[in-house]
């Protein structure tokens, strides 16, 4: 059913809180009747729980935005940002780089370009590394583009929270929800790292309230930075994420599907009705393995299609949230041959949809897909991705839609409320994130080489067996993924420290994730079966490969005639501590209970047998930094993978 014009004003009056800076819209309810009889949102709501934007409750923005004018046409500004990943501080050198073309804007912005630096990926030598993000700066980019159009929507596709530095996640990540209140955001889609901890916890961000199991002596954890937590002013979506679906059975019989949060919202902006539905990636249970139980990951084209076909003739666009995406080989504003499960998703979705913004690798690019803009925002609050409707209120339709991203220049005054925030977090947290733990003599960078292995994989690896060794169990080898290293040690300070100080922020900012190390026993074929997991050739680009310990190491060749096929390990090449691998015997291997669970897809490692715990995976690596600093530790060459073309 269409919504008439009188009655899509109708909507906005009622909702005087709808507003220039207000990030929520806090109209009461609304029914809004169709003309067939049939459907209200109301019930669209109750079909699987999508909302009209009155949960949660908005955060009492004022004033209102301008009513759709020019014959029912109306702009509206979408700001889209995702995998913000608690990173409420500038990012580190790596993890804050935007790589630009010569003459980009943000060049000039930024005041102080620097020339393109090592492991950016830039072969050419041409484009420029600029410094982006942190969230008062995130903030003033927000407010600076909403200026320019008070029908602005901000909205998030996932991994907002996990994986995040210290200042966030010494309180639980609880920062990061009143910093984004703060700034006003809309609506934001669960992405994997929402589950790192469970879905207790991500309906807890949503609903508020404190965790006191989670809490330590040193008076960190839930609700200690504020005796409060109010959880999320915006709404949280997942419309693939089926909480009463076991496998391919479906749900109960009778009982419709269940998600753990609405799968969809409408907001109304301008006068302009607008769902936006939001989901994760299908394949989000390999990465959080103990914090999906009970959840079911649907298909994201069925999910989003399935929904569309619903929410037809009611709204006058429709835009799409999806925590996945791809790879490009251009700079952040580019689309040069994009790759990715986010290419078959976007071709997947039905056209009426107006703009799908993705998320998930971090990369960022502004595609035009299907005559529809298919954006990413990269990640760390370094990008927005700015997307432009333009909408028919009268024909309930979107006439034009284009995307540009824009890049979160340093060279803007921070925004000072969310810079307080953020200092006083970061104050708070400084007698702990400021310890020195150990002393570099060269960046030790998170970057791999075309055969998969990063410099900060073999120090990792190495502190693992270090650290096993120290508690009695000493191991033959250590094995870690790679996508639990999330940042570099660097050697140029860029907090107070000295240089070539590594303190305990920077340390936990590599290994964020609290993983718990292990060490088993497993048969020289379950090594062998847990190398043969790795993804060596990524589409588009790269690998996805365990790092390996001093001792341990093997060939594998692209398009290679081994054992396992294509890009496969050779099982012949395999080496531990000077000897050939022996697929029957027995070997002890240290990693951490992620992988052990099956983690980033490595189910090879349930066959081990007899794991033993031992403590946090950051404590091996601060032990091992610490035990390793006069001289100060450099870089390994990274050479114990072999990559044989
Ligand atoms: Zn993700």
């Amino acid at each position: 059913m269409k919504v008439p014009v009188a009655l899509a004003l109708l909507v906005l009056a009622a909702s005087a809180s709808l507003a220039t800076g207000c990030e929520s819209e806090t109209s009461p309810v609304v029914p809004v009747p169709s003309d067939s009889g049939g459907g209200t949102d109301g019930s669209l709501a109750s079909d699987g729980g999508g909302t009209d934007g009155t949960t949660p409750p908005a955060d009492g923005g004022d004033a209102g935005a301008e009513a759709a004018t020019d014959g029912g046409v109306v702009q509206v500004q979408i700001l889209a940002f995702n995998d913000f990943h608690g990173n409420l501080r500038p990012p580190s050198p790596t993890n804050s780089a935007v790589l630009v073309k010569a003459g980009d804007p943000a060049i000039d912005d930024a005041g102080s370009p620097q020339p393109t630096e090592a492991g950016t990926g830039d072969a050419g030598g041409t484009n420029y590394v600029v410094h982006a993000g942190g969230a008062a700066y995130f903030a003033a980019h927000i407010s600076a583009l909403r200026a320019k159009n008070p029908n602005t929507l901000v909205v998030s596709a996932g991994d907002m929270t996990g994986a995040a530095p210290l200042v966030s996640n010494l309180y639980d990540d609880e920062p990061t929800i009143r910093v984004m209140n703060q700034i006003g955001i809309d609506l934001h889609a669960v992405g994997n790292h929402e589950f790192d901890h469970g879905p207790a916890t991500v309906l807890r961000y949503q609903s508020g309230g404190c965790d006191y199991t989670n809490r330590t002596d040193a008076g960190f954890g839930s609700c200690e930075a504020d005796p409060t937590f109010p959880g999320a002013l915006f709404e949280y979506l997942a419309a693939n994420v089926d909480t009463n679906v076991v496998g391919d059975a479906g749900p109960p019989a009778g009982e419709p599907v269940k998600t753990l949060f609405p799968p969809y919202a409408v907001r109304t902006i301008g006068g302009a009705r607008i769902a936006f539905i939001g989901l994760t990636l299908s394949q989000t249970s390999p990465y959080s393995p103990t914090g999906i139980v009970g959840l079911t990951f649907a298909d994201e084209v069925q999910t989003t299609n399935a929904l569309v076909a619903q929410l037809k003739g009611t709204v006058d666009a429709i835009v799409v949230l999806v925590h996945q995406g791809g790879f490009q080989s251009g700079t952040y504003n580019d689309c040069v041959n994009l790759t990715g499960p986010i290419t078959a998703i976007a071709d997947g979705i039905d056209p009426i949809v107006a703009a799908i913004h993705s998320a998930h690798t971090h990369v960022g690019y502004s595609c035009v897909r299907g005559g529809r803009p298919l954006t990413q925002a990269a990640s760390y609050g370094r990008l927005i991705s700015q997307i432009q409707l333009t909408i028919d209120t009268t024909a309930h339709k979107v006439l034009s839609a284009a995307a540009t991203n824009v890049v979160v220049t340093r060279d803007i005054r921070p925004d000072p409320i969310v810079d307080a925030l953020v200092s006083r977090y970061a104050a708070d947290v400084a007698p702990v994130a400021e310890a020195h733990v150990g002393q570099i003599s060269a960046d030790i960078l998170n970057a791999t080489g075309s055969n998969g292995e990063a410099p900060i994989g073999d120090v990792i690896a190495d502190g693992l067996l270090a650290y096993s060794a120290a508690q009695g169990h000493p191991a033959d080898v250590a094995l870690i993924n790679i996508g639990g290293i999330r940042d570099s040690l660097f050697y140029a300070p860029y907090y107070a420290e000295a240089p070539g100080d590594i303190t305990y922020e920077k340390a936990q900012a590599v290994q964020p994730f609290g993983d718990v190390v292990e060490v088993m026993q497993c048969l020289g074929s379950d090594i062998v079966a847990a190398v043969q997991q790795n993804v060596f050739v990524q589409a588009g680009g790269g690998t996805k490969v365990l790092q390996v310990s001093n001792g341990f190491s093997y060939a594998w060749a692209s398009s290679s005639a081994g054992a396992g096929g294509t890009n496969a390990a050779d099982p012949a090449s395999f080496m531990i501590g000077g000897a050939a691998l022996d697929p029957t015997a027995t070997y002890n291997v240290v990693t951490v209970d992620f992988l052990q669970g099956g983690g980033d897809g490595y189910t090879a490692f349930a066959k081990c047998k007899n794991p033993i715990k031992l403590g946090v995976d950051l404590n091996a690596l601060t032990s091992y930094l610490t035990a390793n600093e006069s001289p100060p530790l450099g870089p390994p060459p990274a050479n114990r993978i072999i990559k044989t073309n």
